[in-house]
């Protein structure tokens, strides 16, 4: 298996090649040259997880070095549970903040660092993984580099503008990783990252890798949980599930949409969006628009030119079939306040304000067979959760082990002087 660029204009990749590469030369996110096609028969739910994982993700590491590891990798980043569990009536939850951050990108950054780690270093630098974050994406991956020999990792994130516990998440590891406090936003930090990978004094000192949310690493294993999920939703009453997935920057849905395409039994899936609505409003007048990032109570969402808008493009040329298979509606902070606030007595669980957007959106739709795809643990947005509740959400273990460790940062300024010195 091959990866091509979405804008056709790069040579094509193996898998190896291409996490290490992250963004294709032109500019374009790489995709597989062709689908495989599975035979979903041959999987059922009593399979582990990581049985589902390797036997998936087989054919898309076909003839890659990685292939023969694949179990190996996948018993190592697949080492948390993922629960789907009865909502009420016929609706769902697939309960993705098991790990050890408490969010969905724990899956993704696992094995894209159980990847890394095994593909023989290229060149004697030594490699650095850079992130830019706003949140979540920061802490799964420094969870998932910590310790890995020949990996260090910089963490570039936005003084003063995320949760406590977002930002303890990020700076409580030590070791190879290492975390800045920009004086700045998120945009500075993003402006600071593409900017290292240009510098070509650091590109000498250092084999610069890049984690962010369009790696190909962090995308094919995405599809693993929706492979469970909807296997197990249709051994029950053999009908085809619909999934409500709480949408940022797509690389969650992409993946579903992958797995639907390959053969698993998923029926529609609905973007459901924060008050950055480009992608609701692309399906409503056909024309992608990005917008200007607007700030929401859902910040791991805040997202107003999604990249991976060119996957969609891919997997449907010319728009082709999508309006069937996909939907898309916007939600807004007055709404997901609401879900949280009534998500005990309509649901019986709390929610955090990601998921609280799908939770909404379910009330949207008179027909049956839903899942909802919960994203976060809302103990991690203990401040909005909270005081919308009335009562204490209790702290997972694995998030509690992190909040008790000590805490590592360095401030520094916006710029990529400031940040060059201190690498
Ligand atoms: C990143 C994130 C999202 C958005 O996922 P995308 O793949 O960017 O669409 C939703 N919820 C949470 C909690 C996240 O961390």
């Amino acid at each position: 298996m091959k990866y091509v660029s979405t804008r056709q204009k790069s040579p094509a990749a193996t898998f190896s090649e291409a996490v290490q590469i992250s963004l294709a030369p032109d500019g374009g996110l790489y995709v597989p040259e062709a689908f495989p096609r599975i035979n979903p028969n041959t999987f059922t739910s009593q399979c582990s997880l990581s049985q589902i994982a390797s036997r998936l993700l087989s054919p898309y590491l076909q003839g890659d070095p990685l292939h023969d590891s694949l179990e190996e990798i996948c018993d190592e980043a697949f080492n948390f549970s993922v629960d789907l569990r009865r909502l009420k009536g016929e609706t769902a939850i697939l309960e993705l903040f098991h790990g050890p951050t408490a969010a969905f990108k724990d899956v993704g950054a696992r094995f894209l660092a159980s990847c890394l780690t095994r593909i023989a270093p290229t060149r004697s630098a030594p490699r650095l993984v850079l992130v830019a974050t706003s949140g979540d994406t920061g802490a799964a991956v420094a969870a998932a580099f910590h310790g890995k020999a020949g990996h260090e990792v910089a963490i570039l994130f936005p003084k003063g503008r995320i949760s406590p516990r977002q930002e303890k998440q990020l700076t409580c590891w030590g070791g190879n990783v290492r975390a800045f406090a920009v004086r700045g936003t998120f945009d500075d930090c993003q402006r600071m990252a593409k900017a290292a990978f240009q510098d070509p004094h650091l590109s000498s000192r250092f084999h610069l890798l890049s984690a962010n949310s369009i790696s190909i690493g962090r995308l094919l294993p995405q599809q693993v949980y929706y492979a469970m999920a909807s296997l197990r939703y249709f051994e029950q009453g053999r009908i085809a599930p619909n999934f409500l997935i709480p949408t940022g920057n797509l690389g969650n849905a992409v993946a579903a949409l992958w797995a639907k395409r390959i053969g698993f039994p998923i029926n529609q899936v609905v973007l459901v969006t924060n008050a950055n609505r480009a992608i609701p409003d692309y399906f409503t007048t056909g024309k992608w628009a990005p917008q200007p990032t607007v700030a929401t109570l859902a910040n791991a969402m805040d997202v107003g030119n999604a990249s991976n808008m060119e996957r969609i493009f891919h997997l449907y040329p010319e728009g082709r079939g999508l309006q069937n298979d996909v939907q898309a509606l916007s939600v807004s902070d007055a709404e997901i306040r609401e879900a949280i606030t009534g998500g005990n007595s309509k649901w019986g669980a709390d929610f955090c304000p990601h998921t609280a957007t799908a939770v909404f959106a379910r009330e949207k739709f008179t027909s049956p067979n839903w899942i909802i795809v919960a994203t976060a643990h809302p103990a991690k947005f203990d401040a909005i959760v909270e005081p919308l509740v009335g009562h204490a959400v209790t702290v997972p273990p694995a998030l509690s082990d992190l909040l008790a460790r000590p805490s590592h940062s360095q401030e520094i300024d916006p710029s990529s002087e400031a940040f060059s010195a201190v690498l």
